[in-house]
């Protein structure tokens, strides 16, 4: 399929450059267009939280250099924000009153950190970390900084802890619920990451709130309600809130995230797309629509869509998985923990290994593990496969193990 007009694509990030990578290696021959409000050519961010960053890295976690674009004739308009859509007419509306009109849009605008709510957060040296300027920033002071303040005990939080700590910082995490990585992932993991976290220096205070950041001109202490820390560097992960203002503008179905369907378009305007994070939409492993903040998210819904307006239409199946990597934690998810009713937690070879598998109807729906990436992808193959894994089945096995047995048994019948 092609348009005159072309495919015009709001969001510079993972999710916007699948589109248009999608588009052009499917053979979509009209006019493209990549709108990115940031001026860089867009870049990976799960790098940003894991390592101290440098201009020099700037380079390094393009997702593509230049040229590919270039060679595919994808016009990046970088530093350009789009400031409303005309759906009547099939236009966006960029901050320099530019008007470039559509045959097809694709929101791929992501999500923004939620700000701290206190005062002084406006002080030099309190980040959040969501842009690559954000991390160059943070990387400015982390080398030098001998007191470090988490906010969050999210997957920002606790992958820039580890990132201080191996710089040789004293390093505080606060969080405000009674518990670190409270929505993501079992309570059997979260207990046993604060105990390595614990373990490797890191102080974790849960239940507890900040009330300000103090300091003449730069930070120098963060008040909580359970007293006062040293900081010479803050950094703030509190969660992300979906980019869906133009959408809702334009009147488009906005319900934390732009509504759409099983192929990802609008369910108010089919000439509209929505992938990656700022997306709502059915998934065959939840009940109800979702929205899924990940990488692998953003990479699979952008192919999709850009295959689609390219010809090739397909339901969004894909299996969501996930990495987070804490020092020398790493832990991986594959599929959807919501609404599940019995956990198993087997630990695995070596102690620093663990896997907690989630059944709902006596059927595994996710899995979370430790440090073991053969189980992680053992889950995702069979997951993928929607293989049925009960209780039983897995008692006093693994998923590995499980897969090889069956296997074997295929080979024999
Ligand atoms: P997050 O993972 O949702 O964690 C935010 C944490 O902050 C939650 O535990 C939250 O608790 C807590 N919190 C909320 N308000 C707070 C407050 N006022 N004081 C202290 N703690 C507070 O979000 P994030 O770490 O900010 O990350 C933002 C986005 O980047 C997410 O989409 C995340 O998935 C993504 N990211 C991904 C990776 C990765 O893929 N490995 C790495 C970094 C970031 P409640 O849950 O109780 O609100």
């Amino acid at each position: 399929m092609t348009s005159a007009a072309g495919v015009a694509v709001v969001g510079g990030g993972q999710a916007g450059y699948s589109v248009v990578s999608a588009l052009r290696g499917a053979g979509y021959v009209g006019p493209v267009t990549l709108f990115a409000d940031e001026p860089h050519l867009p870049y990976q961010r799960p790098p940003l939280s894991k390592n101290a960053h440098t201009e020099q890295d700037a380079v390094r976690v393009e997702l593509v250099p230049e040229s590919f674009y270039r060679e595919r004739d994808i016009e990046l308009r970088l530093g350009e924000r789009v400031t409303a859509l005309d759906t009547a007419a099939g236009a966006v509306v960029t901050g320099t009153g530019t008007r470039v009109p559509y045959g097809h849009l694709v929101l791929a605008t992501g999500a923004r950190n939620r700000r701290l709510p206190v005062p002084g957060a406006e002080l030099a040296g309190v980040h959040a970390l969501r842009s690559l300027d954000d991390a160059l920033a943070i990387g400015r002071t982390l080398t030098t900084a001998r007191d470090v303040v988490v906010v969050g005990g999210g997957f920002i939080g606790l992958e820039l802890a580890q990132v201080a700590r191996a710089l040789g910082a004293r390093v505080t995490v606060v969080e405000l619920a009674d518990r670190l990585l409270s929505r993501a992932v079992s309570a059997q993991l979260q207990e046993y990451l604060r105990e390595r976290h614990e373990r490797s220096g890191v102080r974790i205070l849960t239940g507890v709130g900040v009330r300000g950041i103090e300091g003449n001109g730069r930070v120098e202490r963060v008040a909580t309600d359970q007293g006062v820390l040293p900081a010479d560097l803050v950094v703030y992960g509190i969660g992300a809130v979906p980019r869906d203002e133009l959408a809702r503008a334009a009147g488009l179905a906005v319900e934390d995230g732009v509504v759409v369907d099983e192929q990802l378009r609008s369910v108010t305007d089919p000439r509209i797309s929505a992938v990656g994070d700022c997306a709502r939409h059915p998934h065959p492993h939840a009940d109800g629509l979702v929205r899924l903040e990940s990488v692998q998210n953003a990479t699979d819904q952008g192919t999709l869509v850009g295959r689609r307006i390219a010809g090739s239409p397909a339901p969004y199946r894909s299996l969501p998985w996930f990495w987070s990597d804490q020092g020398a934690i790493k832990l991986q998810i594959a599929g959807l923990r919501t609404d599940t009713d019995e956990m198993l937690v087997v630990p695995g070879d070596s102690p620093e290994r663990l896997a907690a598998y989630a059944f709902r109807d006596d059927r595994l729906v996710a899995v979370e593990t430790l440090n073991w990436p053969a189980e992680h992808l053992a889950a995702r193959r069979l997951l993928e496969r929607s293989a049925p894994v009960s209780v039983a089945d897995l008692a006093g096995s693994t998923l590995g193990a499980l897969a090889r047995a069956r296997r074997s048994a295929e080979v024999r019948s």
